[in-house]
């Protein structure tokens, strides 16, 4: 009985905020989403994070790399910002104030915050190899933030952990769960020990926003290919945390090709 109460809880949780509009749509695609936390909270709780991240990791002292990842990140987040702005949809990026970051850490990973923050693992570079290999990931990493995947995921794991307990409630009574939830909810699963991938969905939403968007910024979108095939052949006992979030099936490389004439047709008019 109590169980059935729980459950009665966060459906009637889910279906208040439903009416109070707890509801968006994703740029480029249209899917209509649940957000149950708001962007602007789960920005401010991402920059605290993310504050306390650069604060107890190394950062690179690589200057080409470091440029190289700066150059890519804001190539790719100006293309965001120029097609947010012509679908009337800049105040979604409100609050945002992007930053690239290159963190000295072998673990194969990368990924960015609601607010703009994005972070690369210098072990991620011997496989993104090219400047387009890197456009890839950053196109996708980006649009998940774009897409307020982490919001999604937010909501979920509020939902499952703290049923209809507000989440400034639950800040107050459990910043180590908190904290955890914001933490893989962008993918930063290693410094909480938790890896959580996105759902499929997510996952192919951010590959067909990331391929357009590295189009719009100038990049050949084929060159996705090759990244995403290096990927699948890093499998094996213990794969890299960017393949533990982000698993490479056929499904996967077979849609980013079947999205292509799309990506090329703005590739396109960039080369005009
Ligand atoms: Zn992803």
């Amino acid at each position: 009985m109590k169980i059935h109460l729980q459950v009665l809880n966060k459906l009637w949780f889910v279906l208040i905020l439903i009416v109070a509009g707890g509801c968006s749509t994703v740029p480029l695609t249209g899917r209509r989403q649940l957000s149950l936390v708001p962007e602007s909270e789960v920005i401010s709780l991402s920059l605290t994070e993310y504050d306390k991240f650069i604060k107890s990791n190394k950062l690179s002292t690589d200057k080409n790399k470091i440029a190289l990842v700066k150059h890519v990140g804001e190539r790719i987040s100006k293309a965001v910002e120029a097609y947010m702005a012509g679908a009337g949809l800049s105040q979604n990026l409100d609050g945002y104030k992007w930053e690239f970051n290159l963190v000295e850490d072998q673990t194969v990973n990368a990924w960015c915050m609601s607010g703009g923050k994005v972070v690369v693992y210098t072990g991620l570079l011997p496989l993104t190899l090219t400047e387009s290999g890197l456009a890839t990931v950053l196109g996708h990493e980006i649009s998940h933030a774009v897409a307020r995947h982490g919001s999604e995921r937010m909501s979920d794991q509020m939902l499952i952990q703290f049923g209809s307990t507000a989440l400034s409630t639950a800040l107050d009574q459990k910043p180590a769960a908190t904290k955890n939830i914001v933490m893989t909810a962008f993918g930063i699963g290693s410094q909480v020990g938790l890896i959580l991938p996105f759902s499929r969905e997510n996952e192919y939403e951010a590959d067909y926003m990331g391929l357009i968007f590295m189009a719009m910024a100038g990049y050949d979108p084929n060159e996705s290919i090759p990244f995403w095939e290096r990927m699948s052949r890093q499998g094996g006992q213990k794969p890299p945390e960017f393949l533990s979030t982000h698993p490479v099936d056929a499904n996967r490389i077979s849609r980013l090709k079947e999205k292509m004439p799309d990506a090329l047709a703005y590739y396109k008019k960039t080369k005009k």
